[in-house]
């Protein structure tokens, strides 16, 4: 049997742990943590979201997919047509080539988190508003607090933008490292990007050496 003393201290140090983390949440401006009283999922809070219009004309709200516990995460912009109808991140043409190259950096897709900035299809695949990116910014913010990865890659401007201040075009922006709190943000181009760009082998080396680099910093060779 566990001492009482024991016991208080290790509730302690868990309920400090909570604190830190609702600090956290609060400096970034994330406005609900806790569930709600029907207990909720954040998957489930994500799915049957009304924040904002684009619950209107949505099929699914797209949470994301992946391992929880993932070293590596993928944020794009917004669910596509095909994502829409699946639910799932990533899976038409663009996220057939993100999938390759998740495989070249040797992970298997179940490894890593893909999300987006914005949970639903923008109708016509237009970029997300700034109202719809605030609406949804606490479900990426809530998603990176509780997986924790050591390394988010933002696909496109859109992303790279969520995470990163700077006036810099994608072609300045990419390839470096950036800070996000604990969290190291690597900015390369979209595969939608790639695929309507399909004869410009520049920018495949650009994406792979943006990768080679992140590899790099997870030890993976
Ligand atoms: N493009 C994105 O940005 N996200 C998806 O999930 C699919 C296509």
């Amino acid at each position: 049997m566990r001492s009482r003393r024991k016991l208080e201290k290790e509730a302690d140090i868990l309920l400090t742990g909570v604190e830190e983390h609702l600090k956290f949440l609060s400096l970034l401006g994330v406005e609900f943590v806790t569930r709600d009283s029907s207990d909720l999922s954040l998957e489930e809070t994500i799915r049957s979201c009304q924040r904002c219009p684009l619950a209107q004309t949505r099929t699914h709200a797209v949470p994301g997919e992946g391992d929880l516990n993932a070293e590596l995460m993928f944020v794009g912009e917004a669910p596509g047509r095909d994502e829409d109808i699946q639910g799932r991140p990533f899976v038409g043409k663009a996220g057939q080539l993100l999938t390759k190259i998740i495989h070249a950096m040797s992970f298997q897709r179940e490894e890593v988190y893909i999300t987006n900035v914005v949970k639903c299809r923008p109708p016509s695949n237009r970029n997300p508003q700034g109202n719809e990116i605030a609406s949804c910014k606490d479900y990426l913010l809530t998603q990176i607090e509780m997986i924790k990865p050591k390394v988010i890659v933002t696909l496109g401007k859109v992303a790279a933008d969520f995470f990163i201040r700077s006036s810099l075009g994608m072609t300045a922006l990419r390839g470096d490292f950036y800070d996000f709190h604990r969290t190291k943000v690597m900015p390369t181009f979209h595969p939608s990007y790639l695929i309507r760009n399909e004869g410009n082998k520049k920018l495949k080396k650009m994406v792979w050496e943006d990768m080679k680099k992140v590899m790099a910093f997870l030890g993976k060779k």
